[in-house]
């Protein structure tokens, strides 16, 4: 009788501490739906929602085009979490999604293997990876979401999935709600981490996008003003200059006609009928 009763109270105090957790971030519950949803999960950014990042996931949850069942990293704890803030009843985890990955991973790079070819850090969705064309990468343990998204891209198979493995030890039931609390502070400390520097990455992206577009129009609007140059309207500068050497050259070959005997009819030859 006493252990049921026990166990009841350590899951309320559990779920109260989690709901706290989440409910009383700064600011949760003032911002736009699409953002309570994303402040939900997980971050790791994977793609393995059919979406590209968790935004637009929490995005397309938010409009009614995805259903709240298709992130495996987040699995039936977010599901019911959203399922609570939409005020729905939770579902399973779509099966289509699901990966099978049990276990929070990072991913380490087998530095002497690395080429320097900088395939996996243009695929990583946080920036996790730091290196330069030619020079050895690695990635930073601390911001890897274990998205798996640069394992794909490397050519020469050097990175390699490692789990970051919580504690096996049973605990008591007593310190099993703490310990819960405890994990959960770490999940949401590096999912804000992540969310933060996959919106940096996305800001930058866009920016360079911008400013490529930008250049690209310079060009092509300084090509413009050449070829205008090059092909002179009548009336402007230019005309007004080649008409001017024109008259003068024709001056020129009038005087030398008349010097000369020869008669000049303005084209620019002289008369055959002189033989010159
Ligand atoms: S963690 Fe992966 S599957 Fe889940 S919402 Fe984010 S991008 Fe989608
Ligand atoms: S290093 Fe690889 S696994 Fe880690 S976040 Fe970046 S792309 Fe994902
Ligand atoms: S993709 Fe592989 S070889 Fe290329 S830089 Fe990354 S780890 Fe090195």
């Amino acid at each position: 009788m006493l252990k049921p009763l026990r166990q009841a109270g350590d899951t309320m105090l559990q779920w109260s501490f989690l709901l706290g957790l989440t409910a009383s971030r700064p600011g949760v519950r003032d911002r736009p739906l699409e953002e309570r949803i994303d402040a939900l999960l997980p971050q790791t950014q994977c793609g393995q929602c059919d979406y590209p990042g968790c935004l637009p996931y929490a995005r397309a949850i938010a409009s009614g085009e995805a259903e709240i069942n298709q992130c495996p990293p987040g699995g039936e704890r977010t599901i019911r979490r959203i399922a609570r803030l939409l005020g729905r009843k939770p579902v399973p985890l779509n099966p289509a999604h699901d990966d099978g990955k049990a276990s929070t991973t990072v991913v380490r790079i087998d530095e002497e293997q690395c080429i320097g070819c900088a395939l996996c850090l243009k695929a990583c969705p946080v920036d996790a990876i730091v290196g330069a064309p030619r020079l050895m990468h690695t990635v930073i343990r601390d911001e890897c979401t274990g998205c798996d998204l640069c394992i794909e891209p490397c050519p020469v198979d050097c990175i390699h999935v490692e789990t970051t493995g919580e504690p096996a030890a049973p605990v008591s039931p007593l310190a099993a709600p703490i310990r819960e609390v405890l994990a959960e502070a770490e999940r949401l400390r590096r999912a804000d981490r992540a969310r933060l520097r996959f919106r940096r990455r996305n800001e930058r992206i866009t920016r360079r996008e911008q400013e490529r577009e930008q250049r690209r129009r310079e060009k092509k609007a300084a090509r413009t003003v050449l070829r205008k140059e090059a092909l002179p309207e009548p009336g402007s500068d230019h005309a007004s200059k080649q008409a001017v050497i024109q008259a003068a050259v024709a001056r020129v070959r009038a005087r030398r006609a008349r010097r000369d005997g020869t008669v000049y009819d303005g084209s620019g030859r002289s008369d055959p009928r002189n033989g010159t």
